[in-house]
């Protein structure tokens, strides 16, 4: 056990009832909006379970009002931020330093300490990678990915499958978004990675499908792709978490395709976050119980 966990775990009834106290160090996440976010109940659970003294809530910030919750974490001596919808892009501004991945993507998911400096990050790539290496046994080099989508989350699944040495084809509605996110990917691109823009049609001959768009967040959404070009040994991956069940990933269980949702990069963002905030590896397990994840092995 740390200094701060033998300093900070309740050893008996009365320190149990003072936490939170004074001491308490405070994290969040700010977005618009945020009050059904998985985030308080992931972070809570793994700081309880580590006995560290925090505690994480939710702060609705309306549009615009990114660059004000930086400032108050500023003044308030808030430890950590997640940073979701429609702030990313506020924030990275509002940071006095941004790190290789959120200075890249130009979007900021998370805001660390560092002193009296705010270190904006974005965790959205790491967390998709280790999901998948975590969740399918899969990892980036050598795969053929179709990555459909190429907004905030796209541009980070993106990057980071083409850091790790995927062949990554981008389709999306918007031919000028496409390019943007292939040339980010491309410059991020490791040994054996490379990113062109093409159509879903890519789907026919790739490993790994990546449903980045929003299309399937709402009752009567098309399909992404054509369900005709699934095929089994594929894994289908909805970054959609809510509904746990898209129509894309019925549609991929029926073709013999492995298939995940958005909670597994959900959860490993957040583990990710939850290291640079504390120093401690995040129990990963315990955070995907806390959101009612299974996690194979
Ligand atoms: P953005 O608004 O940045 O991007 C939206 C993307 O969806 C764009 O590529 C857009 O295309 C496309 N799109 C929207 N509507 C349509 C449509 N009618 N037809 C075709 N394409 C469409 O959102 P994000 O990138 O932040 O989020 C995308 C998805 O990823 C959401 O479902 C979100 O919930 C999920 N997500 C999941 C995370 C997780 O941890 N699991 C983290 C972050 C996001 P165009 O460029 O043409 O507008």
């Amino acid at each position: 056990m740390s200094d701060e966990q033998a300093h900070q775990r309740p050893s008996g009834r009365t320190e149990l009832m003072l936490r939170p106290s004074g001491r308490t160090k405070v994290a969040g996440v700010i977005g618009d909006p945020v009050q059904h976010s998985l985030s308080p109940a992931l972070h809570n659970a793994a700081f309880e379970h580590l006995g560290l003294d925090w505690v994480y809530t939710a702060f609705g910030v309306p549009a615009g009002q990114g660059a004000d919750a930086v400032a108050a974490m500023r003044v308030l001596g808030i430890e950590g931020l997640s940073v979701t919808m429609p702030h990313k892009d506020d924030v990275a501004a509002a940071c006095d330093e941004l790190s290789f991945a959120a200075a890249l993507l130009g979007a900021v998911n998370c805001v660390c300490r560092d002193g009296g400096r705010l270190i904006g990050e974005n965790t959205d790539g790491a967390g998709f990678v280790n999901s998948l290496q975590a969740q399918a046994g899969m990892s980036p080099a050598g795969l053929d990915a179709l990555v459909l989508g190429a907004g905030g989350a796209g541009r980070a699944v993106i990057a980071a499958l083409a850091a790790g040495g995927a062949s990554v084809t981008v389709a999306n509605r918007s031919p000028a978004a496409a390019e943007r996110a292939a040339a980010i990917g491309t410059s991020a691109a490791g040994g054996g990675g490379a990113v062109v823009v093409g159509t879903a049609a890519a789907a026919g001959s790739a490993d790994l499908v990546v449903n980045a768009t929003s299309l399937g967040m709402s009752a009567g959404d098309p399909l992404p792709l054509e369900a005709s070009l699934l095929t089994e040994g594929q894994v289908v991956v909805d970054l959609i978490y809510q509904p746990e069940r898209t129509p894309l990933l019925e549609a991929a269980t029926a073709a013999g395709a492995t298939t995940l949702n958005g909670v597994g990069m959900l959860l490993f963002q957040a583990a990710e976050q939850f290291r640079m905030w504390t120093g401690h590896e995040a129990p990963v397990d315990v955070m995907a119980s806390a959101v009612g994840l299974q996690l194979a092995g």
